[in-house]
């Protein structure tokens, strides 16, 4: 569904794929926009096309103009063989995962994962017969020494969204397709601008859409892309569930697809920006951004990725909670609340549950997550600062 000028040429640069793709300015009276397409009941014309199911469209569940026009942008972008959207990011995680699984089988999850999907490996998955384990998200290619006759998917976060290691993606996939695996990697982070997990030899790539897809914290969708010989397990499993995104949530995906290399860059260079300077203040004791020379994973950044994404973690000097509730509750700009990749910023005190098995969080002091927005940057670091001292003040 590309709009005729895109079609015509043969432009690739990311700027102009997302400009261009999933539009059909013809079919929509000239309108610019593929619109919101609602819509159930598709209706056959003759009994002969309800027998020979040819057409492009039979049930809404399955798809919708506005739907595959999004599909058709992340599946460029990310150098996938198709793609699908989910209602969120978690059902992204969930159905990559049963895409590779099935009862007897094992799969292996970075520590460092976003949590609810470990929840849904440890509780739903060990009900369906599958086992879950657990990996140091810094253990490259010997995650080989973990691999079981039966490991059949490798699910992967690079950066982890809390402590941010970086993982040898190429490393784990040879370990992964030499035991016949498949690798799974949430590339919401740094989104496919900046870091192609497809191309380093991963299997299936997920969003949590909601984040930098959407870009404006007004709805929650997922998508996952995969490679050719991944892609009819994955339809094959959202189809057997059900899962549906509707026409108007695939809209505000495809509206903030046509600023992301923007808002991308913009993030990028504000994040770094406040990481480093957050580095020079009292009473930090480390900045967790694997853009920073000084992070232990920079090297693996530098080799595998283009760019870095608007979220990173800081580490303050010890404090009791009530010095975290000082900070925190006195922001003025910065909201707290889950979920990142909106225009507003947030900054998030991060705390870890049973979450962590392999690589328990150890270090001393208090975890803060930051996603950086759009609001004047040095208007950021004056809320900012003023959480430290009151942070310092209330130790
Ligand atoms: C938020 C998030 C998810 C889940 O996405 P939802 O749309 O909230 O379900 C998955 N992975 C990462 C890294 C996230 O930050």
């Amino acid at each position: 569904m590309n709009d005729r000028k895109s079609s015509s040429s043969s432009a690739t640069s990311v700027e102009t794929l997302l400009t261009h793709l999933g539009r059909a300015p013809d079919d929509q009276f000239g309108f610019v926009n593929t619109p919101v397409y609602r819509g159930s009941t598709v209706l056959f014309k003759t009994l002969a096309d309800l027998d020979s199911q040819q057409q492009r469209y039979l049930y809404g569940r399955a798809g919708n103009p506005t739907t595959e026009s999004v599909e058709t942008v992340v599946t460029a972008l990310e150098g996938a063989y198709r793609t699908k959207l989910v209602p969120s990011g978690l059902a992204a995680i969930n159905i990559a995962l049963m895409s590779c699984l099935k009862a007897g089988d094992d799969v292996l999850i970075s520590d460092s994962a976003y949590e609810p999907g470990r929840i849904f490996a440890d509780n739903f998955l060990a009900r369906m017969g599958v086992t879950a384990r657990y990996y140091d998200p810094r253990i490259g290619g010997g995650i080989a020494d973990l691999m079981q006759p039966n490991t059949r998917a490798v699910l992967a976060e690079s950066p982890g969204s809390l402590t941010f290691e970086v993982q040898d993606l190429p490393a784990i996939a040879e370990a992964a397709h030499t035991n016949g695996a498949r690798l799974i990697v949430d590339n919401s982070w740094a989104t496919p601008l900046f870091h192609k997990p497809l191309s380093l030899g991963a299997d299936l790539v997920v969003h949590a859409a909601t984040k930098m897809f959407v870009g404006h914290s007004d709805a929650m969708v997922g998508t996952i892309s995969a490679t050719e010989e991944a892609w009819p397990d994955v339809e094959r499993i959202r189809a057997l569930l059900g899962y549906f995104t509707s026409g108007d949530d695939a809209f505000l995906v495809a509206r903030g697809l046509r600023t992301l290399a923007l808002r991308m860059e913009e993030h990028r260079r504000r994040a770094l920006d406040m990481a480093a300077w957050l580095e020079t203040q009292p009473g930090v004791t480390q900045v967790l951004h694997p853009a920073l020379p000084s992070h232990p994973d920079h090297a693996l950044f530098q080799r595998d990725f283009t760019g870095s994404g608007s979220l990173f973690s800081v580490l303050l000097e010890p404090a009791p909670r009530t010095a975290v509730a000082a900070f925190v509750d006195g922001l003025e700009l910065f909201g707290m609340g889950y979920s990142w990749g909106g225009y507003e910023s947030l900054c998030l005190p991060v705390k870890f549950g049973k979450s962590r098995t392999v690589r328990p969080w150890t270090a001393e002091g208090n975890l803060l997550r930051i996603h950086v927005g759009f609001e004047g940057l040095d208007d950021l670091k004056q809320d900012l600062s003023a959480g430290i001292e009151r942070y310092r003040a209330a130790r």
